[in-house]
């Protein structure tokens, strides 16, 4: 006999925690517990609410197929709307009461001879589990760069905003200029005294005014039938057509080389910062940026936009390569994530006491982006090579969460402990993955996509209706099923 209902422990309460639990909920598991860090629910839209906050993928898309909205306020909607939705589809279903908060989990470990997992957390309580879910995503731990120097006033990175601090008539300093620092930039300039802003890259920028949907539009979603629907459906081709940019820069790329390159123009009418805030890499390389509102605001007369190399940081400011030193009162660190340590800091060892570090020390790799040999009943959400750059990446996981459902479901149909991919077809995944990177845009310059041997090691080399059709059906062959130890372990069914 097997486990009767098997136990699953995720670890993350954002979409994609919140996605698997919901998932698995449906289908009889019922013996859940969702960790996190957090206070509560909501992943990255509780950490990121730094002014102008949004989702620059438009909700009808950036949202759960099984839970559709008819009445966002805009195209993509701020912080607290995606994150209030969020928790009202978590609370629809019953997920807020699998929910222990303010868990900061230290580590997982495969027991070889109960053949299960134990999750522990850092105040000392542990759980022993049959599988383990990790959602902890790859946007999750800040990168502040280590520069030398020691900065006497206030400095906080951007998914940690200091809402204390008061920014007017201050003279802040903002580090980075990628997806959050173009959010942010625009609010902050209304407010400081002086905004000084000093870039490493350039970026590409598509239009994106996200003013509020007017009435009659939000009536027409609600009323008309298959509006949203076909809403949903072109925003998704949308973002297909811009990773068939990225895919082939040679061709689809021009073309969006173009419409970034008339719309740049269009916006940037100061010459000098238009030639410092030009990028000089292929387009879609990095992040594609969607904003209306950056690009003036770089123009504006309390702003400055610096590209010489910062060198080192002062007690008062920042000192830049060329030897000027620039006063302020704050530093905002828009530096992004570290998203090529995959769950750092948390240590997880599998068969043989093996850790995931060691065995990704050559650089993070899973099958479908999920499972790693030797971690049995172990899936990783928004895990290796699952970033989309032109897509939603509630999409991918809840392609992941059913992904995982099936898993368990061959585990508990065949009585067994659990589930363990073959090295072979992992190591097979990994390198048909990998050789979908040549010729992409990805592949021509440095991001946060690529780890320092130049591997792309966060995103999906391909379309999100790709992905979907690979990890629709889950082949058992692919995988060897972990026998129940002896004695067998039996449970009383819940
Ligand atoms: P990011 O895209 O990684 O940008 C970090 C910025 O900091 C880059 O401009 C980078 O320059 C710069 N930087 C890093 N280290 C530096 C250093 N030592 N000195 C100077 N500059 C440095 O981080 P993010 O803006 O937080 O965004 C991360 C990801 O989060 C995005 O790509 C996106 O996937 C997601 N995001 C999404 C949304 C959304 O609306 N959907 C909004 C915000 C964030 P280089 O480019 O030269 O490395």
């Amino acid at each position: 006999m097997g486990v009767a209902n098997e136990s699953v422990v995720i670890i993350g309460a954002g979409f994609g925690g919140i996605a698997t639990a919901i998932e698995l909920q449906r289908h009889g598991f019922t013996d859940l517990t969702l960790l996190d860090q957090a206070s509560g629910l909501g992943g990255t839209w509780l950490y990121n609410s730094y002014p102008g906050a949004a989702c620059d993928v438009p909700s009808h898309l950036y949202s759960f197929s099984f839970a559709q909205r008819r009445d966002w306020s805009r195209l993509c909607s701020p912080q607290d709307e995606i994150l209030s939705y969020l928790r009202e589809v978590a609370g629809d279903h019953g997920i807020d009461r699998l929910f222990e908060p303010n868990t900061r989990v230290t580590s997982c470990r495969w027991d070889d001879a109960a053949r299960r997992w134990t999750v522990s957390a850092q105040d000392g309580r542990s759980w022993e589990t049959d599988a383990v879910v990790i959602a902890t995503g790859q946007l999750n731990q800040p990168a502040i760069p280590s520069i030398p120097g020691e900065f006497g006033g206030r400095a906080f990175h951007s998914a940690r905003w200091d809402h204390e601090y008061d920014l007017r008539g201050k003279r802040v300093a903002v580090v980075g200029t990628g997806a959050s620092a173009v959010q942010f930039v625009p609010e902050i300039a209304e407010q400081a005294a002086a905004v000084t802003i000093f870039q490493r890259s350039g970026n590409w920028f598509l239009p994106r005014a996200n003013r509020p949907y007017p009435a009659a539009w939000k009536w027409a979603v609600q009323h008309v039938p298959g509006l949203q629907a076909y809403r949903r459906r072109f925003i998704f081709n949308y973002g297909e057509t811009l990773t068939a940019a990225i895919r082939h820069p040679r061709t689809f790329g021009r073309w969006g080389r173009l419409q970034s390159t008339l719309f740049m123009r269009r916006q940037l009418k100061d010459p000098e910062v238009r030639r410092k805030a030009w990028p000089d890499y292929t387009f879609g390389c990095k992040r594609v940026l969607f904003s209306s509102r950056y690009l003036p605001a770089l123009q504006r007369p309390n702003v400055e936009l610096v590209t010489e190399p910062i060198e080192r940081v002062s007690a008062g400011g920042v000192v830049t390569a060329d030897g000027a030193e620039r006063a302020f009162d704050c530093i905002i660190w828009g530096t992004g994530f570290r998203t090529n340590d995959f769950m750092f800091p948390m240590e997880v060892s599998g068969t043989g006491g093996r850790s995931l570090s060691e065995v990704w020390a050559g650089g993070a790799h899973a099958h479908n982006g999920i499972l790693v040999p030797g971690f049995p009943s172990m899936f990783i959400v928004y895990g290796p090579n699952t970033n989309t750059s032109g897509g939603s990446i509630i999409f991918y996981e809840e392609t992941q969460a059913a992904y995982i459902r099936q898993a368990l479901q061959h585990v508990r149909a065949r009585g067994v402990a659990a589930i363990d991919v073959q090295p072979e077809v992992e190591a097979a995944s990994d390198r048909a993955v990998q050789a979908r990177f040549a010729g992409t845009a990805w592949t021509q310059c440095d991001s946060w996509y690529r780890d320092e041997r130049g591997r792309v090691v966060t995103n999906w080399p391909g379309y999100m209706r790709q992905y979907e059709a690979a990890l629709r059906t889950l082949d058992p062959a692919e995988f060897a099923f972990v026998a129940l130890p002896d004695p067998v372990r039996t449970e009383v069914p819940a």
